[in-house]
């Protein structure tokens, strides 16, 4: 009997055309995407493993694929100083070009079965669905946006064109010639600063932390998009009062006040699942940390805590915008968007009123005809 295992041929991989890329001598291509600058032979893909050779060509095999749509309060991106209350249809594909043993939504970033995506969800029928929901923006967001550059930025161009915002939940990690294309079509920001060590993102997420800092001071310095940060505290990891410090210092001197900090907790998940989560004091204790070093907006995440989330005048310390989870609970901003009781401003993007979406979560199916409420 013929014991050989017969070797099944791999699968033809599809894709649209992917920009960013050129030939080297040897033969194969290198990815000038994400400063991984991943180098194809035939057939390979890339660490993101969205982004493939096909035909001598980069590919983009997720376009137009979806791991599924949600409309989501604002907050929740979290951006607390864009459009507050308001709903924001949320989506990912699958893939990822960071490695975070820490990783909280690994099923969707370290996916690499495709079967599960939606097939249907162009840019046109993106836009439809979110005038469907009432949102005012729409989110890339689950995985690394960076990733699906092109199909992110075709959806943008057919929001702008709607009057829809756009908002990029992201690590930042991407070069400067992509990075210009995609923030340019990008309203509104989440950085994802995940620690602030070279050694950290090395050991921990297999990337550097230059390139992600260049992308902060870059949407500060060279781009109207409105953007916060967030650090998930990994307890033991990235929390040292030392670390948080140095971190603030970066962005007040950097940045200047008015960019908000988000420091969220972490839940063992993925490859870290030996690290208890998070304590709310360790949070408290960061935000403390931050404000000492005179950044305006500070706040606390993934716990209740409804002073630690809510947004407070530099000013006089009135209230502004009172929160509770992802709800509104109080507003006491102008409709210029100053402080109520003293005049002082308030940094963001708000309206004369905010929205009322509140914190429900409704998850929705994109199809060719009518859009429906997900079973
Ligand atoms: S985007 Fe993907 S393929 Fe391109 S360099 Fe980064 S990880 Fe590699």
């Amino acid at each position: 009997m013929n014991k050989t295992k017969t070797r099944q041929p791999a699968a033809p991989i599809d894709g649209v055309p992917g920009r960013y890329w050129h030939k080297l001598d040897d033969g194969r291509i290198q990815c000038d995407l994400c400063p991984r600058f991943c180098k194809l032979s035939e057939g390979q893909r890339g660490l993101c493993f969205v982004r493939a050779r096909v035909d001598d060509e980069i590919v983009l095999t997720t376009y137009g694929r979806s791991s599924g749509f949600c409309v989501d309060p604002i907050e929740k991106k979290p951006l607390d100083h864009f459009l507050p209350g308001t709903p924001v249809l949320s989506f990912g594909t699958a893939g990822c070009n960071l490695t975070c043993t820490f990783c909280q939504n690994w099923d969707i970033s370290k996916a690499k079965e495709f079967d599960r995506l939606q097939d249907q969800a162009s840019p046109e029928a993106i836009v439809r669905a979110a005038r469907e929901t009432g949102c005012r923006s729409v989110a890339f967001t689950y995985n690394d946006p960076v990733i699906f550059l092109e199909y992110a930025v075709d959806v943008a161009a057919a929001c702008r064109e709607a009057g829809i915002k756009t908002v990029a939940v992201t690590a930042g990690y991407i070069t400067p010639e992509p990075r210009e294309e995609f923030f340019s079509w990008m309203d509104a920001a989440n950085i994802d600063l995940k620690g602030f060590t070279e050694d950290f993102y090395k050991k921990l997420c297999t990337g550097q932390l230059k390139p992600v800092l260049e992308t902060i001071e870059y949407l500060k310095h060279e781009t109207d998009v409105w953007f916060e940060i967030t650090t998930l505290l990994i307890p033991g990891h990235n929390d040292s009062d030392e670390e948080i410090t140095t971190l603030s210092e970066w962005i007040m001197e950097k940045l200047g006040p008015d960019v908000p900090l988000h420091f969220s907790a972490f839940h063992p998940d993925w490859r870290m699942r030996d690290v208890p989560p998070t304590p709310p004091a360790a949070l408290a204790r960061a935000r403390d940390i931050a404000m000492k070093t005179s950044l305006h907006y500070v706040y606390t995440g993934n716990v209740r805590d409804p002073a630690g989330q809510s947004t407070w005048c530099h000013g006089c310390g009135a209230r502004l915008i009172g929160r509770d989870w992802y709800e509104l609970t109080d507003w006491n901003l102008t409709p210029e968007g100053c402080c109520a009781s003293c005049g002082e401003n308030c940094a963001g993007v708000f309206e004369a009123q905010p929205g009322t979406w509140g914190q429900r979560r409704l998850p929705i199916r994109i199809t060719a005809g009518k859009n429906r409420p997900a079973a």
